[in-house]
C-alpha cells in the first residue's frame, strides 16, 4: 500500500477534504502534455474569475467583464495583462475586501508572512487551496527522495518554527511523518552541530531538511559528515549558492535538493534532474514580468508574479510575491521526464546576507523572528559600519519594554559579536523614490 495516498485518504476523514483528489491529479498531472496542462490552468482561471468577479468585493471594482467560454489559454493570457497586479500593499489595504463574504471565516486557516517588505501581509487560506499545497509539498519531497517511511531532521530556523511544532497538531504531524525537530537555538549555542549529529546518529535520520544558509553552517562545522549515512538534504526559504550546494554535498555525500516556496504558495522544487526547478502549474500560474510589466523571455530575470488556482476564499490574482527569478532557456523537456515548466535556480541575490564588521547574518533571521512579536507594525534595519539599528513602528506607541526584549534576543542570537540598537520611530527612511529599503545601508 502507497503510504502517502493512505494517509491522504486517512486526512480526508476529517471532512470538507480534498487531499486524495488533489493526490491522484498531481501524482498524474506531472507528466501531461503541455496542452494538457494548459487546458487544466485554463478551466481553473475561467472558474477563478468568474468567481472573482461575481463574489469578491475587490475584484468586483476590477474585473469588468469576465472571461468568455470559448476562449482558449493565449485568449485568456492577453486577457490577463489587462488585469492590474495585487502588490503586497494592495493585501493590506484592502484585507477585508479580499474576503470572500460567504464564506465562514471561522472554516479559514489566517497567515501572516513575515515577506521581504518589512511589512507582514496577512491574508487567509481555504481548506482546499491547503490541502493542494500541501500534496504538493509531499510531491516536491518525493522528488527529492524524501519518501514518508524515511525519518527526517528539520532544522528550524526561527521562533515562528518551533511554536508551530510544539502544539499538538505540529507534535501529531510529527510524528505520522517520522518527522524530528532540532530547536537549537543557532548562533546562541556552540554545541549545537554535536547536538544534530547525536540526534542523526540516535534517530538514524536519513533527511536533512533546513535553510540554505543552515545546512551550510553545518556542512562547516563538521567538515566531513559522510559516516552519518544522510541519503537525501533539501534546502528550503533561501537562495542555496552553488558554492553553499557544493560545500554540503562535498560534507555529507549526498545531492542537495533545492525548493522555493513562501507561506502564501509552493511554487517550485528540483526533481532528481537537478536542472532548474519544476514549478507546480497544476496550483498556480507563474508569470515573469519586467520592470514596465511585458513578458520576459525564457532566461530573463524578472518579478514573479502569482495567481493561485485554488484559494477561492481570498483570491491571490496576479500578485507580486517580492522575488525576481527566470523561466529555464532549454525548450527541450526535463530529462526526468516530467513536463512541467521550470525556474532557473535563483542567482545569488547580496542582498540576503547583512555584513557588520566581520560577521554575516542571514536577512531572512528578521521576517522569521519580527512575525514572532506582538505589536510590530513595520521594522528596518539600518546596517552601518560596525552597527546594526532597528527601527521599529509600533502599534501601541507606550509599549517600551519591548525595544529592550528585541534587543536582547538579536544581541544574544549573535553572540555579542554584532552590536544591534533598537529603536522606536513614526516613519522608515524613504528612499528618493519613495520605496522603503528592508535592509538600508549607510556605510
Ligand atoms: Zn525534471
Amino acid at each position: 500500500m502507497n503510504l502517502k495516498r493512505l494517509y491522504f485518504s486517512v486526512y480526508d476523514l476529517a471532512g470538507n477534504r480534498d487531499a486524495s483528489q488533489a493526490n491522484r491529479l498531481l501524482e498524474q498531472s506531472q507528466y501531461w502534455s503541455r496542452n494538457r496542462i494548459q487546458d487544466h490552468q485554463l478551466k481553473k482561471l475561467k472558474d477563478l474569475f468568474e468567481h472573482a468577479a461575481k463574489n469578491i468585493p475587490y475584484y468586483q471594482k476590477i474585473i469588468k467583464k469576465a472571461p468568455e467560454p470559448t476562449w482558449n489559454f493565449q485568449d485568456m493570457m492577453a486577457y490577463l495583462q489587462d488585469i492590474p497586479i495585487l502588490k503586497k500593499s494592495d493585501v493590506q489595504e484592502f484585507f477585508e475586501e479580499l474576503i470572500d463574504p460567504g464564506v465562514d471565516r471561522k472554516k479559514l486557516v489566517y497567515q501572516r508572512s513575515g515577506g521581504t517588505t518589512g511589512r507582514p501581509t496577512q491574508f487567509y487560506h481555504d481548506r482546499i487551496k491547503l490541502d493542494y499545497t500541501r500534496v504538493a509539498l509531499q510531491r516536491n519531497f518525493d522528488w527529492a527522495g524524501y519518501t514518508m517511511r524515511k525519518k527526517c531532521l528539520k532544522l528550524a530556523s526561527g521562533q515562528y518554527e518551533v511554536t508551530i511544532n510544539k502544539g499538538m497538531k505540529g507534535k501529531l504531524k510529527n510524528l505520522l511523518f517520522n518527522r524530528f525537530f532540532f530547536e537549537g537555538a543557532f548562533l546562541t549555542n556552540e554545541r549545537w552541530a554535536d547536538e544534530v549529529v547525536q540526534i542523526i546518529r540516535q534517530k538514524k535520520i536519513k533527511v536533512l531538511w533546513g535553510y540554505a544558509s543552515i545546512l551550510y553552517m553545518l556542512a562547516k562545522e563538521l567538515g566531513n559528515g559522510k559516516d552519518l549515512g544522510i541519503e537525501t538534504m533539501i534546502s528550503s526559504s533561501e537562495t542555496l549558492l552553488p558554492s553553499q550546494r557544493q560545500k554540503i554535498e562535498e560534507t555529507f555525500g549526498c545531492k542537495v535538493f533545492d525548493d522555493y516556496g513562501s507561506r502564501e504558495f509552493m511554487v517550485a522544487a528540483e526533481c532528481e534532474a537537478h536542472s532548474g526547478m519544476h514549478i507546480n502549474e497544476e496550483i498556480i500560474l507563474l508569470e515573469i514580468l519586467d520592470e514596465s510589466g511585458s513578458i520576459c523571455q525564457n532566461g530573463t530575470n524578472g518579478n514573479l508574479i502569482i495567481t493561485d488556482l485554488y484559494n477561492r476564499s481570498f483570491p491571490f490574482i496576479r500578485f507580486e510575491i517580492g522575488d525576481r527569478g527566470a523561466f529555464f532557456e532549454e525548450e527541450e523537456p526535463c530529462a526526468c521526464g516530467r513536463t512541467l515548466k521550470r525556474l532557473k535556480q535563483f542567482d545569488g541575490r547580496s542582498s540576503e546576507t547583512i555584513k557588520v564588521g566581520d560577521s554575516v547574518v542571514s536577512q531572512s533571521i528578521f521576517p522569521d523572528y519580527f512575525k514572532t512579536v506582538k505589536n510590530i507594525e513595520a521594522y528596518q534595519i539600518v546596517k552601518s559600519k560596525d552597527l546594526l539599528t532597528i527601527n521599529l513602528i509600533l502599534f501601541d506607541k507606550e509599549d517600551h519594554h519591548i525595544l529592550g526584549e528585541v534587543e536582547e534576543h538579536l544581541q544574544k542570537r549573535f553572540q555579542q559579536k554584532i552590536r544591534v540598537k533598537v529603536q522606536q520611530v513614526s516613519s522608515l527612511i524613504q528612499e528618493p523614490n519613495g520605496k522603503v529599503l528592508v535592509v538600508k545601508k549607510m556605510d
